[in-house]
């Protein structure tokens, strides 16, 4: 492990920001992490794959990008195994081991861009499905006293799109390993949400396996969001709203079609990019940033943007959204530094 110094982190984030870490290494194993933790830099900043954090400006202290490796099924039962995978493992490549091997559970989940270590962080989800459905614990290494610890699923409070590692423990920890657990064959195919069933009746598909789906997904994720490659971003940039039912009553007078979904609290949730578009922001351009053409949650970098310019767009669509509808957003990136 070799500690560079101002190094650009412009291939490391998809928002494709150019911002420098005065200090940056790779580490492959817990080794590597407790020599860099040694070294006594500080504060420590976690990368996996870049692909949920807003740089505002260069980042003092050291970065880490995990690249601890290694996918290894560690108890088999009748119908499913448990698999314990390494926190630097490309969350997609661990999907597509997955579905090769006809374990089910995670083909809903199938090209979210990142690493397996930054899934629990805010318990990733897609269509249907979320981390937590597969989730049995992790392992993390404390980034003060270098001790290890195992989180079980009580122990990471997940959420919406959170946990207690986007709350109290936040940027205390390296997540260096998570344990799942997947089916065997006979999978619970998870078909009723978003376009899959449409996509796979398309495709001439009666009967889908958990490879279908995977590819089902892959081809409506591909047709809907930017590709990070060619613009920059971070996918939904802010949560769907949680709201008391009374404001959405107040919504629906004036827009009787405002989507919704009922909660089991008696709350609902509002689409955020629903609430954004009704403001006027779909493909709208602002300098160098902007949202994108085709999904208002999204916002991009047009090219040589600074997350500066990024936050400050997305402090205006928060403003404007408030104003129309009286709902605030919150954001689902992670802002560094902190916000
Ligand atoms: C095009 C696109 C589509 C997306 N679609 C979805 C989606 O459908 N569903 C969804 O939930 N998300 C989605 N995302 C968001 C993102 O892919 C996920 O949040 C992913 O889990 C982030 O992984 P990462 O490795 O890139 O994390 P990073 O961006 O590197 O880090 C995110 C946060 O987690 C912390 N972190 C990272 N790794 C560790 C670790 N090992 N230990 C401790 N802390 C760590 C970082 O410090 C940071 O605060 C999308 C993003 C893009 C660009």
């Amino acid at each position: 492990m070799k500690i560079l110094q101002n190094v650009s982190l412009l291939p490391y984030n998809t928002f494709g920001l150019d911002v420098k870490a005065e200090n940056f290494a790779e580490v492959s194993s817990v080794a590597d992490l407790r020599a860099s933790l040694s070294t006594g830099i500080q504060p420590v900043f976690l990368l996996g794959g870049g692909s949920n954090v807003l740089f505002t400006q260069d980042v003092q202290g050291l970065v880490l990008k995990n690249k601890l490796r290694g996918i290894q099924v560690i108890r088999e039962f009748k119908n499913k195994v448990w698999v314990e995978v390494g926190g630097g493992e490309v969350w997609h490549e661990f999907v597509l081991w997955a579905v090769a091997k006809d374990y089910g559970g995670l083909e809903n989940l199938s090209l979210i861009p990142g690493t397996v270590g930054a899934s629990p962080i805010q318990n990733i989800g897609a269509y249907g499905v979320e981390l937590k459905d597969v989730f049995v614990r992790l392992k993390a290494l404390n980034l003060t006293t270098g001790k290890l610890r195992s989180f079980n699923h009580t122990a990471c409070q997940f959420g919406y799109r959170d946990s207690i590692f986007k709350r109290q423990e936040k940027g205390k920890w390296c997540i260096t390993s998570v344990v799942f657990s997947l089916r065997k064959s006979p999978h619970r195919l998870n078909i009723s949400y978003g376009d899959i069933s449409k996509t796979l009746e398309s495709s001439g598909i009666t009967k889908p396996g958990i490879d279908d789906i995977s590819r089902a997904v892959v081809q409506i994720r591909t047709s809907k969001l930017p590709d990070q490659a060619k613009i920059g971003n971070c996918g939904s940039f802010f949560k769907n709203p949680e709201t008391e039912r009374a404001v959405l009553d107040q919504i629906l007078e004036t827009y009787p079609q405002a989507p919704h979904y009922r909660l089991p609290d008696g709350r609902v949730k509002i689409p955020a990019g629903w609430l954004i578009e009704q403001c006027g922001w779909k493909g709208k351009r602002v300098g160098n940033t902007g949202c994108y053409e085709r999904q208002a949650l999204v916002l991009v970098n047009h090219g040589g943007a600074t997350g500066e310019e990024v936050k400050n767009l997305a402090k205006t669509i928060v403003e404007s959204v408030v104003e129309k509808f009286g709902v605030r957003l919150e954001a689902e990136v992670n802002f560094w530094p902190l916000n």
